[in-house]
């Protein structure tokens, strides 16, 4: 494992081209100049400037969408086998720059080294994953019916946009795009205007791994100008969107006039329930986890505790302990656990829940503070002493911060649980397996997981109920979603046709 100074270095090599050319929009193949010239991308880890990027605007977004309609029929009749082929390419040009995608996100975001490495190979497995589906993904089902065969067929929908935010950019990019290029869609990809260092990496990958001119491009800019365009667009048929809850509201009424599919992974508030008969040292770890790891900017985050009071004492004296023990730093140091957060709005809006939490009249247990005036870094929070009801409980802070809230009976813990706008993700800790079932049966979430952490398998259905989110993603989900079903009806004989008009 390579040292901070040794990253520092290799960083300085990756980032020289930015610094000299900037970051180009990329469409149909060609670096193209933002319509509306270009803004400034800083580094939360010192605030100094890194690069600038092209502004795009409507104009731009039209201009790639209208790449993206023109490739869309090349992508989409190409054998599926070199499809696959292409895809595959594309996993080992992440691979093979893994270490540039890494350094490159921790710089731009804050993410620690620690955990973009293995995201940057978790964006190679995304696109491995779906260049295995691409041959299936066309395949459709057979109905018999008394009169007719019946024949079900897919067709990649159109070109799609895919619109990301800052939390782990490049891993959540591929995640969209993966799928939208095995589905034999084109797309137009918006990513955060926070964090556009990897989204420029991808689609040179993209290319270089021989992918059409204009099957992927990407237009830099804000959600209000490209963003909203892109919602708009008659070209682009579907978007794709991760990002806040209240944005994900405005994507659905942009896209009303066109009538757009829209796929939505919105906020969470996640809750983690602790009962006493779990393993503790286990559930320790994993609410640990769940919540500090990642900058705690992770939609899926364990964010609300919920400890059984019998052991809520206990449970939190260890958690403080180790809460206060995690390494805040630089975010290239491989032994750092926490780096800075995104941005400077990002870091206010965070550290304005500690007065919050005051004001509400919980106690801070651990962290609270922030760390140097360099960058937007933080101490890991840890309220205690707090109700479901306070803001610190309902409220996506989206930061290392946590709130634990103690219960005295199953019913009260669920009805705690479910009491919330969100519904992406819940954790179950309990060794009582009839509990388990019912408790899993009864909280409203997208996704569960009992007795451990989150643990993505790509094959299984990822997104969240109410404010979290509308859709899935992951093995045929995502084909429903970036696909349009078509059904086929072939007489089998001389049925019966109803006659009008004859006598
Ligand atoms: P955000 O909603 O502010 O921005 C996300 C993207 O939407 C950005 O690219 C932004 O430019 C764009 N955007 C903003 N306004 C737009 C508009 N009017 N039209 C079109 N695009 C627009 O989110 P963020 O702050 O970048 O990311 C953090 C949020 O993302 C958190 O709420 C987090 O929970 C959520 N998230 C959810 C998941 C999930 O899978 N459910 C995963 C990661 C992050």
């Amino acid at each position: 494992m390579s040292t901070l100074n040794e990253n520092i270095t290799k960083l300085d090599g990756f980032l020289e081209r930015f610094r000299d050319g900037g970051i180009m929009n990329r469409i149909a193949g060609q670096d193209v100049f933002g319509a509306d010239g270009v803004f400034q991308n800083t580094s939360p880890v010192d605030k100094s400037y890194i690069c600038d990027v092209a502004h795009g605007t409507a104009a731009d977004i039209d201009a790639a969408a209208n790449a993206a309609s023109d490739a869309f029929a090349e992508w989409r009749d190409m054998p599926a086998l070199q499809r696959k082929k292409i895809l595959i390419k594309i996993a080992e040009g992440i691979e093979a720059r893994a270490e540039e995608i890494a350094l490159c996100e921790c710089w731009d975001t804050g993410q620690t080294y620690k955990f973009m490495s293995k995201a940057a190979l978790r964006g190679a497995e995304n696109f491995r994953y779906f260049a295995d589906q691409v041959v299936q993904a066309r395949d459709g089902q057979q109905l018999q019916s008394p009169t007719l065969m019946n024949v079900t067929t897919r067709k990649p929908i159109g070109p799609v946009g895919v619109i990301t935010p800052w939390n782990t950019p490049f891993m959540l990019s591929t995640w969209k795009i993966a799928p939208a290029l095995a589905a034999g869609c084109t797309v137009v990809h918006k990513p955060a205007e926070a964090s556009p260092l990897t989204a420029r990496l991808l689609v040179e990958i993209a290319e270089a791994a021989g992918l059409p001119p204009g099957v992927l491009n990407t237009v830099n800019g804000f959600g209000e100008g490209a963003g909203k365009a892109l919602c708009e667009h008659p070209k682009i048929k579907a978007i794709a969107f991760v990002g806040e809850s209240a944005t994900g509201s405005l994507i659905t009424k942009q896209g009303a006039d066109t009538l757009k599919r829209n796929h939505l992974e919105l906020g969470g508030k996640n809750p983690v329930i602790v009962f006493d008969d779990a393993d503790l040292d286990r559930a320790l770890d994993a609410v640990i986890f769940m919540i500090y790891s990642i900058n705690g900017e992770r939609c899926t985050s364990s964010s609300r505790l919920l400890v059984q009071d019998t052991i809520r004492e206990e449970f939190e004296a260890k958690l403080i302990a180790r809460v206060n023990n995690i390494k805040v730093g630089h975010p290239l140091d491989p032994k750092t656990e926490i780096g800075p957060l995104v941005t400077e709005e990002h870091f206010n809006k965070v550290t304005s829940y500690f007065e919050i939490a005051k004001e509400d009249g919980a106690t801070i247990a651990a962290g609270g503070v922030t760390v140097g005036d360099e960058g937007y870094f933080i101490r890991p929070t840890l309220f205690t002493n707090a109700t479901n009801q306070m803001r610190i409980a309902q409220e996506e802070i989206f930061g290392p911060v946590l709130t634990s809230i103690p219960f005295r009976t199953e019913e009260e813990a669920l009805e705690m649980a479910n009491d919330i706008d969100y519904g992406l993700t819940g954790y179950v800790w309990t060794n009582d397996l009839t509990r388990a079932l019912r408790f899993t049966e009864a909280l409203e979430a997208g996704m569960i997981w009992v007795n451990s952490e989150n643990v993505r398998h790509l094959p299984t259905p990822f997104g969240g109920v109410k404010a979290s989110g509308i859709g899935r993603d992951g093995g045929d989900w995502s084909f429903e979603f970036y696909m349009e079903q078509k059904h086929i009806g072939f007489a089998t004989g001389q049925h019966k046709i109803t006659k009008l008009g004859a006598l």
